[in-house]
């Protein structure tokens, strides 16, 4: 009886990590980096936890699941959170003092870090079932490890080795366990968050479609009697008052677009479309408005790049991506703007600018609804853009680096 409270008592140290984080921690702390911190250090009392109250039975045999939150703290927190664990673990044994178990327990660590590590990189990206199986692959490895140095330290006796063996069998199943509830909590936390986003997304479409059309038609009638008071002979200084507000008032409709675009159903007006030539007429639309800026746009379009898109939106998509490309260089510069096809029948538009570039992060945040780093941005265009591309089964990459410029690659499905 003792052993199965022992057990239990040791499956109890995994849940609690894994429940103070996803119920205290993930709402409420907003940056990675603590999470990740809270997150092994959560990972760490377990371990400690572990340690403290491993399973006994028979005259010296100790069982205890230290590997899972040495594994999790790896796989999840990387690199920095699995040589804490490590440490840790070796100053807890050692503070038991040097015995054949101490030096085991180094070896093994030695043999399975670099393993965890290079698996840390593929597990982040692969979706839950893969991320199981590498999870449990990797338990399955640290035991193996575990089994064969004491084997050689002991030698291979099936006395010596019966309780790895159970040790082993034990672990990869609470391994597979553990992984697979993380993950269903991770996934269960995944949807709330894109609720969220899709309930916001849903009141501005409502807002929009009520308001957008009153608030245009009295903004349209005062930018034209601000421009009928617009006359050659008034005083500079009025001129100018008499611009900024066409300006300003232009800047109100303009959000007043991206608002729409995103609140209309999506009509399915998709028709034969001459990518190359669109590029041609959105570089005139925005001809004036990189001048302003210093900026020079220096184009290669290739004639023929036919697509099945609707061409409003094509061009607003394009619009929104070289105005910002404009936007990222407040000293001025060049912006690359070319079309292509590929290979894998993909018409390829590149939008390619030297300015202030963008950080991962920055870069995974692009097309979420009101993200902009910008004083007087609505973080919509992006948005937008990503949805119409979508909608037309295509794709955008984005290669940037801080400080030294973006790339937007807009591949779209080529027709002949
Ligand atoms: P807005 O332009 O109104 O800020 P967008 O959705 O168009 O909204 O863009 C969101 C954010 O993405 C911008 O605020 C900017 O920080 C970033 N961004 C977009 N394009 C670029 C670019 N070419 N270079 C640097 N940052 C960019
Ligand atoms: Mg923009």
């Amino acid at each position: 009886m003792n052993i199965l409270k022992d057990f239990l008592l040791q499956l109890t140290f995994m849940v609690m990590p894994i429940f103070i984080y996803f119920t205290f921690i993930t709402e409420r702390v907003k940056s990675d980096q603590k999470r990740n911190i809270i997150m092994s250090f959560l990972w760490g009392i377990s371990i400690v936890l572990c340690m403290s109250f491993p399973v006994t039975f028979g005259q010296n045999a100790r069982l205890e699941l230290r590997i899972i939150p040495l594994l999790f703290g790896s796989l999840y927190g990387g690199f920095w959170s699995s040589i804490c664990l490590s440490t840790l673990i070796i100053l807890y044994r050692l503070s038991d003092g040097i015995s054949v178990g101490f030096y085991n327990t180094v070896l093994v660590l030695l043999g399975s870090l670099p393993v965890f590590l290079l698996f840390q990189k593929k597990f982040a990206m692969s979706k839950k079932d893969k991320r199981v199986k590498i999870a449990v692959g990797l338990s399955f490895y640290y035991c193996l490890i575990g089994l064969t140095i004491l084997g050689i330290l002991r030698g291979f006796t099936i006395e010596y080795l019966k309780v790895p063996i159970i040790h082993l069998i034990f672990v990869v199943v609470v391994t597979w366990f553990f992984t697979r509830l993380t993950e269903t909590i991770r996934e269960i936390h995944q949807l709330r968050v894109e609720m969220q986003n899709s309930e916001k997304l849903r009141v501005i479409s409502e807002l929009t479609s009520v308001f957008a059309h009153e608030i245009r038609n009295p903004m349209q009638v005062t930018r034209g009697f601000l421009q009928l008071l617009n006359e050659p002979d008034l005083p500079d200084q009025k001129k100018e008052y008499i611009q900024l507000s066409i300006e300003e008032l232009d800047r109100a409709n303009e959000i007043i677009n991206d608002f729409l675009s995103f609140g209309k159903p999506t009509l399915n007006n998709n028709e034969r479309v001459n990518a190359g030539y669109q590029l041609h007429r959105v570089i005139n639309i925005l001809q004036s408005y990189s001048m302003n800026h210093n900026v020079e746009i220096k184009s290669d379009i290739l004639d023929y790049c036919w697509i099945y898109a609707n061409p409003q939106k094509l061009k607003q998509t394009l619009i929104n991506i070289l105005k910002n490309a404009i936007e990222s260089m407040p000293n001025g510069g060049i912006v690359w703007i070319s079309c292509s096809t590929t290979d894998e029948d993909y018409v390829k538009i590149t939008i390619k600018d030297e300015g202030i570039g963008m950080t991962k992060k920055q870069i995974e945040r692009l097309g979420s609804p009101f993200y902009s780093l910008k004083e007087s941005g609505t973080g919509l265009g992006m948005m937008v853009s990503y949805q119409i591309v979508r909608s037309f089964k295509g794709k955008i990459q984005v290669n940037s680096q801080k400080g030294q410029g973006t790339e937007f690659i807009i591949l779209l499905p080529q027709i002949t």
